[in-house]
């Protein structure tokens, strides 16, 4: 069964100024590395479609979406707030990275792939259901975790997240809803501040000091992340891939390694393997060193394809 890497040319318009750490190069240096590692051999490249607006208001509200549109800019750059902009191509961009999602739910639940990694931006999981927040517009993760409930009728649907930061918007939209776990690690106290203590028993939070190396992190995910899953027996496994944790990238002060990266999808694949057909989605969210970043997605894309 294949991996898909499901992707959009739209997603390197999007940009919001030359000082900005959340820029085009960020899914060059993906592609390089999978290229040069002979990983996109191995790949099924997809391109993104568009997600409709009844897909984003699953988890977004209507006003937020009209908000958007209203003030999308023709040229120059409309500030959502201090680090997070519109651009002329923001909205075509977002619209297919949360696409590619919806992509991956169906290729996977109609047996056409076993996994895949969506290599989009902007990043989803600070947006909010009705605001921008953290470089993410829309929440590209919580969309297709929606679309799978709804369009799927799935019971349970884990949602990893080991991005540096709190996923606080696809918290904020899944809290309380039985039929997601979200597990998560995130230096706290950190940006964006949330996420200790967690705002409802599905959503296991696991705060962590500054410099907490890989050893104690890998810890988590044996002794509370998994089995909390192996109890739970997810259908799906959605991952929100911040490669930020990382110990070279300076946005965060977590020490992860790119073997890191690799153990933690081996151990979530695994466990989808058992539990849910093995069925994994992935979504890029930050990762601003952009060696470590292509080092470490290509590592997160090997063990997702187990080559
Ligand atoms: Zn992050």
């Amino acid at each position: 069964m294949e991996t898909l890497y499901i992707t959009h040319p739209a997603c390197r318009l999007h940009e919001m100024g030359q000082w900005h750490p959340e820029c085009p190069a960020r899914l060059d240096a993906i592609n390089d590395q999978l290229l040069a590692s002979g990983l996109l051999d191995f790949l099924r490249e997809v391109q993104a479609p568009q997600a409709q607006r009844a897909d984003l208001l699953r988890v977004h509200t209507a006003q937020y979406l009209d908000y958007l549109q209203a003030h999308a800019p023709a040229q120059g750059y409309f500030e959502l707030d201090p680090d997070t902009l519109l651009n002329a191509h923001t909205l075509e961009a977002a619209q297919v990275a949360a696409g590619a999602g919806l992509a991956a739910v169906d290729a996977i639940m109609q047996g056409q792939a076993a996994t895949a990694f969506c290599a989009v931006r902007p990043p989803g999981h600070h947006a909010r259901p009705g605001q921008a927040m953290g470089f993410c517009i829309y929440n590209n993760i919580a969309v297709a975790v929606a679309y799978a409930l709804d369009k799927y009728a799935l019971q349970r649907v884990a949602v990893i997240d080991f991005d540096v930061h709190h996923g606080n918007g696809t918290e904020e939209m899944f809290a309380g809803d039985e039929r997601v776990l979200m597990c998560s690690f995130f230096q706290h106290p950190f940006y964006p501040g949330s996420g200790a203590p967690p705002a409802a028993p599905n959503m296991l939070n696991i705060p962590v000091q500054a410099y907490t190396g890989g050893d104690m992190l890998r810890q988590i995910v044996s002794d509370v992340w998994l089995p909390r899953l192996e109890a739970f027996r997810p259908e799906f496994v959605f991952i929100s891939a911040g490669f930020d944790a990382h110990r070279e990238d300076d946005m965060g002060q977590l020490s992860m390694s790119d073997a890191d990266y690799a153990w933690i999808t081996e151990q979530v694949v695994a466990l989808a393997d058992v539990t849910a057909q093995g069925r994994v989605a992935s979504f890029l969210e930050g990762g601003y060193n952009l060696s470590a970043l292509g080092r470490s997605a290509a590592a997160h894309v090997r063990a997702l394809a187990k080559l």
